[in-house]
């Protein structure tokens, strides 16, 4: 893999990414870095988390003459948090070019944006519905841009911003560069490519890559009605430091994160629903470990970096492989390890068999969860807990009656009554979810496996028990797990 010194960057970017932690490239990189910094259009297929951010911010940056005041890059986004979470990255690489970004997007407030537009950014990354509305009062001149990115363009396209994005790239002065980054190669991207790019270089990063690859997959075979339980037992055996559970609608998302928080966990729900202000509280929550569960649509997560998620759980099974590859996606990022578990329902099982061929691997099949692991998950975080103090905490004053017990009763007896006590065994909750609406597009009936070359009798078949994964925490380990825990619960 080649370092970023290899690819002829200037000083300054050099520098931030540095900063940033990044050492080599990522394939992706490696490959469309050079390509456009020679100025030519490009198509960059990979798979999400695998780099694709810098992949073409590093080459908008270099491309932005610091001293024109003048917007001369857009990227264009699906979501207002990939937006902002692009612009993020932007200025963190042009931190020491001193290259400005800013995020343009529906639902901040338009006189705001206004103002900010007037500071003079030299990059805006923009959700296309908003950015038509600039041009409209022509708050946004497109005519000194050099370089246009599109990001997540089957995204785009599957929200329906087709007709946005074309009018957009009409406006924009044609001796521009295009770059077009997406995780699919749907037909009408390359029908945009065709009538918008020039000569497009096509780099595409086979294989499912990293992030899918590096995470553990499981699925519980379960009907509707249990699928809460199982869910909250997995929680329990697991204890995720951050988990993401997804989920088909923006009413079950609600529904959820409210049964979940009544159940003790520190849950919250994201979806379109929500007001701007609402959904980045909550994402920041998430970001600093104060929410150890965030419960979304797939619209809602997509594309969304957030590092140290620990779990994906699939409440309700992907529509289709893609986003199923997109969901897994969101933990193992960057190289971590990550566990990601689908709840299937019997009639759904075609469905997994059909992810399973498109990311050819395996999904490992797990039994449902006993109470009693369940209740020995619990167990352990208390045990956890009780270690953690014994090494950082003051207890002498506690000595004297603990000496007086055991002079009555042994030690296992009394340990195991103290355990009784502190442990909060999960609580019964009555959840009443809706049932999931039905799949688009591909129907359940159509979503056979094709014959395969999988030993078929390998599939599945397999089942283990549950078991606290052991050594590949992300953040926090135990102790940390339960701290999160005691702030839930107490506060
Ligand atoms: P994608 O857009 O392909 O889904 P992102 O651009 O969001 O992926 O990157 C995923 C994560 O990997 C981010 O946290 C990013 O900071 C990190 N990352 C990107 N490139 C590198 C690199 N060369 N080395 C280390 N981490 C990287
Ligand atoms: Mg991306």
């Amino acid at each position: 893999m080649a370092t970023f010194t290899d690819l002829g960057l200037s000083e300054p970017v050099i520098r931030s990414i540095i900063n940033m932690g990044f050492e080599e490239t990522t394939p992706i990189q490696e490959k469309t870095i050079p390509t456009a910094m020679e100025g030519r259009d490009l198509i960059g297929q990979a798979q999400t988390g695998t780099g694709k951010t810098a992949a073409y911010g590093i080459p908008l940056v270099e491309r932005i003459m610091e001293q024109a005041e003048q917007i001369q890059g857009i990227v264009l986004a699906p979501t207002r948090e990939l937006a902002v979470q692009v612009a993020e990255e932007l200025n963190k690489i042009g931190q020491f070019k001193r290259i400005h970004a800013l995020p343009i997007y529906g639902g901040q407030g338009i006189d705001w944006q206004i103002r900010a537009l007037k500071k003079r950014p030299h990059i805006i990354v923009a959700t296309p519905g908003r950015l038509m509305d600039h041009m409209r009062r022509r708050t946004i001149r497109l005519n000194e841009i050099k370089i246009v990115i599109l990001d997540e363009a089957d995204e785009m396209l599957n929200m329906g911003f087709l007709e946005d994005i074309e009018t957009i790239l009409k406006e924009i002065p044609e001796d521009r560069q295009t770059l077009l980054f997406s995780a699919t190669m749907p037909r009408q991207i390359q029908n945009i490519a065709q009538r918008f790019m020039k000569e497009p270089e096509l780099i595409s990063i086979k294989a499912m890559g990293v992030t899918v690859s590096d995470t553990e997959q499981h699925y519980v075979e379960v009907s509707e009605r249990l699928k809460f339980d199982v869910l909250s037992r997995i929680l329990d055996i697991q204890s995720p430091d951050l988990a993401i559970v997804f989920a088909r609608t923006k009413r079950r998302v609600d529904e959820l994160s409210e049964a979940l928080s009544k159940r003790g966990y520190s849950a919250e729900g994201i979806h379109g629903d929500l007001t701007q202000s609402k959904r980045d509280s909550v994402l920041r929550q998430f970001k600093d470990g104060t929410i150890e569960i965030l419960v979304a649509t797939d619209v809602a997560a997509r594309g969304l970096d957030i590092s140290g998620v620990t779990h994906v759980f699939n409440f309700d099974i992907p529509q289709d492989p893609e986003s199923y590859v997109h969901r897994v996606g969101r933990t193992g990022r960057a190289g971590k390890t990550g566990l990601a578990i689908t709840l299937v329902t019997p009639r759904e099982m075609g469905m997994l068999r059909l992810i399973e061929q498109v990311i050819k691997r395996r999904i490992v099949r797990k039994p449902i969860p006993t109470i009693i692991e369940a209740v020995e998950g619990q167990q352990r975080l208390t045990m956890n807990e009780i270690l953690r103090v014994i090494a950082e905490e003051d207890i002498e004053k506690y000595k004297g009656v603990a000496e007086e017990l055991l002079s009555e009763n042994d030690s296992v007896t009394l340990l195991s009554a103290a355990l009784k006590i502190i442990t909060k065994e999960p609580e019964a909750v009555e959840v009443r979810l809706t049932e999931p609406a039905p799949m688009r597009g591909r129907s359940m009936g159509n979503a056979r496996p094709q014959p395969n070359n999988y030993n078929r009798d390998g599939f599945g078949q397999k089942t283990d028990t549950w078991a606290r994964r052991k050594g590949n925490d992300v953040r926090g380990g135990a102790a940390g797990a339960q701290r999160g825990r005691d702030n839930k619960r107490n506060g």
